[in-house]
C-alpha cells in the first residue's frame, strides 16, 4: 500500500489517496493541510507527504517516436518508456515509420510485447495506413486491429497519405472498429526538399520555403473527405493559423475531427532557423509569431483537442551536421509538461484543469485508452504523478532519459517539476529520478488488455 497526503488537485481541493493492487483504493478530502499526517506520512515507508504539490492523472501522448525496430542507436521502446515517465506519462503511442514498418501484426505486436516488458508505462502501438508507408496500397488495417496490440489509430505520420482516394478508403475501413486516422498534413508535391517555414526568414537566408497551404490544403481535403464518408479524423501537429481556421469551421460544422499541437510549435518560432542550427529543423517545420498565438489560442478554447509530443528522437551524428543534411525531429517527452505549463498556464490562457483535459483526459478518449485519463477516484486505475508547480528546472540534455538528446530547449529554465509518477500502481519517479520497476510491472503481460492470450 501506498498513501499520498496533502496533495492538491487542479480544482483546488487538498486530498490524501491510496494505491493498492494498482488500484486508487481510498481518497479523502481535507478543508486543509493535515500536518499531523502529513509528518506521520514523512516517517513511514511507502508514504509521501506531497504538501505543496499538485497531483495529476498521468500524461497520455499519442505521437511518439520510438525507433524501435530498426534505429536502437537513436531510441528504444524501453529508453523511451523511461523518458515518458519522467515527463509524467503513463501511456505513450508508438508512430509506425520504424524498420521494419508497423503495417502488419507482426510488428505491432513485437512493440506492444517490448512496451509490456519495459514496464513503465502503456506503449500502444500506432499501425501504418499504407503497406511500407509508400502510399500505394492500405496495409493490414484489420489484422491490426485484431492483434493483441489491438491497434486503433492508424497513420503514416512522417509522410501524407497524399492519395485522396486511399485515404477514403482508409477512413472508410477503420470506421467499422471505430478506428481513427491520424493524418500527417504535408502536400508532397508543395514540399519538395522544404527546409524550413516559407516566409520572410526562408527568402532572407535562402532555404527552401515550406508554405502553410501545404499544410492547410490536406487539413481542407480531409475534412471534407471525413465529413464524406462520417468517420472520425485526426490531424497530427496543427501549426499554422490557416490550420486551426479550417479545423474550428469544420467543428462547427458537427465533422468528427480532432486535432493536436506540439509543445514546441507553442513556444518556437521560425526566426531561430537563422543561424542555421538544425536543432531546430522539424517536420512539420516551426512557424510565425501569428500562428503561435494561432494555436495557443485553439489549444485554451478546444479547437485544437490535445497535446501531442512528436517525440522524435535522432542521434548527434544525424543532428550535429549541416542543416540541409541534418535530420528533422526533436525529442519531447520529458519536457512537454513544462513547456505547455510555461506557454499556456504562465501566460494566464489555461488553468491546470484544462491543461488536464488536454494531456491526459481527451487524448486517452480519443485513443480509447480505457485505463488511462481517469479521474483521480476510488477505483480508477493508479496513473497519476505529483509536481510541484513552484519549482523551476535548467533541461541539460546529458540529463535526459532518452537515448538522443536533440532538445531546442537546451539550457532552458523551464516551470514545474514532476517529482513523483506511478504507473499502474508502481511507484516509476521519486525524487525526479527513474526507479527501476519490479520484474512484476514489466512482466504483466495481462495488464493492459485483460482477457487478451498472449499465445
Ligand atoms: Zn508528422
Amino acid at each position: 500500500m501506498m498513501k499520498i497526503s496533502n496533495a492538491k488537485t487542479v480544482d483546488g481541493k487538498i486530498i490524501s489517496l491510496e494505491i493498492e493492487n494498482h488500484l486508487i483504493s481510498k481518497v479523502t478530502e481535507s478543508s486543509a493541510i493535515d500536518e499531523k499526517n502529513g509528518l506521520n506520512a514523512i516517517n513511514a515507508i511507502n508514504a509521501i507527504n506531497a504538501k505543496g504539490k499538485l497531483i495529476l492523472p498521468g500524461l497520455v501522448d499519442l505521437h511518439t517516436h520510438l525507433r524501435e525496430p530498426g534505429r536502437e542507436d537513436s531510441e528504444t521502446v524501453a529508453s523511451a518508456s523511461k523518458a515518458a515517465t519522467a515527463g509524467g506519462y503513463t501511456a505513450i503511442s508508438a508512430m509506425a515509420n520504424t524498420n521494419p514498418v508497423a503495417d502488419t501484426a507482426g510488428v505491432v505486436e513485437q512493440v506492444y510485447r517490448l512496451g509490456v516488458e519495459a514496464g513503465y508505462c502503456e506503449v500502444n502501438p500506432i499501425g501504418a495506413v499504407t503497406k511500407g508507408l509508400n502510399g500505394e496500397q492500405l496495409a493490414e488495417l484489420g489484422a491490426m486491429a485484431d492483434s493483441i496490440a489491438r491497434v486503433r489509430i492508424f497513420s503514416d505520420d512522417g509522410k501524407c497519405v497524399s492519395d485522396p482516394l486511399l485515404m477514403r478508403r482508409a477512413l472508410e475501413y477503420v470506421k467499422t472498429f471505430n478506428g481513427l486516422i491520424a493524418q500527417h498534413a504535408q502536400d508532397p508535391r508543395l514540399t519538395i526538399n522544404s527546409q524550413m517555414n516559407e516566409g520572410v526568414i526562408s527568402s532572407r537566408i535562402g532555404l527552401v520555403g515550406w508554405p502553410a497551404v501545404a499544410e492547410e490544403s490536406i487539413i481542407a481535403r480531409d475534412i471534407l473527405l471525413a465529413d464524406h464518408v462520417g468517420s472520425r479524423l485526426h490531424i497530427c501537429h496543427v501549426t499554422t493559423a490557416g490550420g486551426v481556421a479550417l479545423i474550428r469551421w469544420a467543428k462547427q460544422r458537427g465533422i468528427q475531427v480532432t486535432a493536436e499541437v506540439t509543445p514546441h510549435h507553442l513556444l518556437l518560432t521560425d526566426d531561430l532557423v537563422e543561424n542555421y542550427d538544425p536543432i531546430y529543423k522539424v517536420n512539420p517545420p516551426l512557424r510565425t509569431e501569428k500562428d503561435v498565438w494561432a494555436l495557443r489560442e485553439a489549444l485554451a478554447d478546444g479547437t485544437i483537442d490535445i497535446v501531442a509530443t512528436d517525440h522524435a528522437p535522432h542521434p548527434s551524428e544525424d543532428k550535429d551536421c549541416e542543416w540541409q543534411a541534418a535530420a528533422f525531429g526533436m525529442v519531447g517527452l520529458e519536457t512537454s509538461l513544462s513547456v505547455v505549463v510555461k506557454s499556456m498556464i504562465d501566460s494566464k490562457l489555461m488553468s491546470w484543469s484544462t491543461l488536464v483535459e488536454r494531456m491526459s483526459t481527451k487524448p486517452a478518449q480519443i485513443a480509447g485508452y480505457e485505463k488511462q485519463g481517469r479521474d483521480l477516484t476510488v477505483g480508477s486505475p493508479a496513473n497519476l504523478f505529483l509536481l510541484d508547480p513552484s519549482a523551476k528546472w535548467l533541461v541539460r540534455r546529458d540529463r535526459l532519459n532518452s537515448k538522443s538528446k536533440n532538445t531546442p530547449f537546451e539550457g532552458m529554465e523551464l516551470p514545474a517539476v514532476i517529482t513523483d509518477v506511478f504507473y499502474n500502481g508502481i511507484q516509476t519517479i521519486s525524487d525526479s529520478k527513474v526507479v527501476p520497476v519490479p520484474i512484476s510491472n514489466s512482466l504483466n503481460l495481462n495488464f493492459l488488455h485483460q482477457g487478451k492470450d498472449l499465445n
